[in-house]
């Protein structure tokens, strides 16, 4: 068998087959800086963490980059909401570079360490929106010079009707309108590539500001992986909106194809809907952990859901997989060191995470093979140990 995954551009789970053979270029959407992520955004990260560990796994070399978001006036998410805006007036500081900056620099690290703390592996680069303003600039140029670009009072916006396979993404033919709203638009689904700010900001050919969100993932995924790569991820939320806008503004610069794989990850809902900051929903990893939960149970909770099934978070699920997650534990404290991996589990076990990562079916397999007497306690911890390559729970 081969690995398979669903492509959210053709609805459907397909063999995944690599631009260069052997090796795997891979995306990720990550935070915006201006607050400590969510239990729902973890999952999103989880999701790169696990295409990366299977394709090691499979024995790919892999290249793996999550861009940070820390600079951005003027929207930084498809419903034109100021995160970093916001943030700063939080925290009672002043709009400043400098301000912004330190917000960014701080969010990062909380970051960095609520990943850690789930077993996500750091990713080969993790660039910042803010040191690579002019490779979007230069992309920006590049559809200038292709007449896919106009000038309006509050920015440079791209014009979607001059692009004939705009909203391909999941064939979202509908609902794309961008909800920043500016009434010399030419179309509704048209959106901000660079939005002037004359007090703050970066110097630009167009004049002082910002650059769009979606410009931001075009030209960090692309300094990095080249023009075409393998595989994208994010939230299912990301889809209509913010990836078909990566995918004009990559694929008009560059007149090739963007990307080939696009994974994205329901969400973590609450009973209220899904978890969302803005909607006071967001619960942190701290709150999980202040309330007596490790971090590797929340990880154990999210892998009990294959990614494209919703999952409802509530501190009652949350205390069985932690019951779970303890026994399992224990479970190899009692198993012994020097064995050899199983061969048959282990053709089981990556028949389910070749299959668009099944974790639910593979930790399933890992379970069975650990009640499976006939097998030597020294090869249950061998096999178990290796299955942990991809399952990350620190066993
Ligand atoms: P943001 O910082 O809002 O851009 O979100 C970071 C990542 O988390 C994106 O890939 C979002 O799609 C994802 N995300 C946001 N909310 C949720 C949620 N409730 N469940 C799962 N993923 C989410
Ligand atoms: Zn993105």
């Amino acid at each position: 068998m081969a690995l398979k995954l669903h492509n959210t551009l053709t609805n459907s789970v397909e063999e995944f087959v690599p631009i260069t053979p052997g090796q795997v270029s891979m995306y990720h959407c990550g935070p915006t800086v201006y607050d400590y992520v969510h239990v729902g955004n973890l999952r999103a990260f989880l999701l790169g963490d696990i295409v990366r560990r299977t394709c090691e796994y499979l024995g790919l070399k892999v290249r793996q980059v999550m861009n940070i978001t820390d600079v951005g006036i003027g929207g930084n998410n498809d419903e034109g909401e100021d995160k970093i805006l916001s943030g700063l007036k939080r925290e009672g500081k002043e709009v400043t570079m400098e301000n912004m900056k330190t917000l960014g620099d701080f969010y990062t690290e909380r970051f960095k360490e609520d990943t850690a703390a789930l077993n996500i592996l750091p990713p080969h680069v993790l660039p910042k929106a803010s040191e690579h303003i002019a490779e979007m600039i230069g992309i920006i140029q590049a559809l200038d010079s292709k007449g896919f670009t106009y000038k309006i009072d509050d920015g440079v916006y791209f014009d979607t009707s001059k692009d004939p396979h705009y909203g391909k993404l999941g064939k979202l033919g509908k609902g794309l309108e961008s909800r920043i709203e500016n009434s010399q638009k030419k179309n509704a689904r048209d959106f901000a590539l660079w939005k002037f700010n004359s007090n703050l900001g970066f110097p630009s050919p167009w004049g002082q500001g910002f650059p769009g969100w979606h410009i931001e993932c075009s030209a960090m995924s692309t300094t990095y992986l080249g023009k075409s790569f393998d595989i994208h991820t994010g939230g299912l939320d990301l889809a209509p909106v913010h990836h078909n806008n990566e995918i004009a503004q990559s694929e008009n610069a560059c007149g090739c194809e963007f990307v080939r794989y696009w994974l994205h990850n329901e969400f973590v809902n609450v009973a209220q809907g899904k978890m969302a900051k803005s909607e006071g929903t967001g619960l942190t990893l701290s709150d999980v952990t202040k309330a007596g939960f490790s971090p590797l149970a929340y990880r154990y909770f999210l892998l009990l859901a294959h990614y494209r099934s919703p999952v409802t978070f509530s501190w009652e699920a949350l205390t069985a997989a932690e019951n779970a997650y303890e026994k399992l534990k224990k479970t190899v404290e009692s198993l012994e060191e020097g064995g050899i991996v199983d061969a048959d589990y282990k053709a089981k076990f990556t028949e389910k995470i070749e299959n668009d990562l099944n974790t639910p079916q593979a930790l399933a397999v890992a379970w069975t093979m650990l009640k499976d007497k006939a097998l030597p306690p020294s090869v249950r911890l061998a096999t178990l140990k290796d299955f942990d390559k991809v399952l990350g729970l620190g066993l």
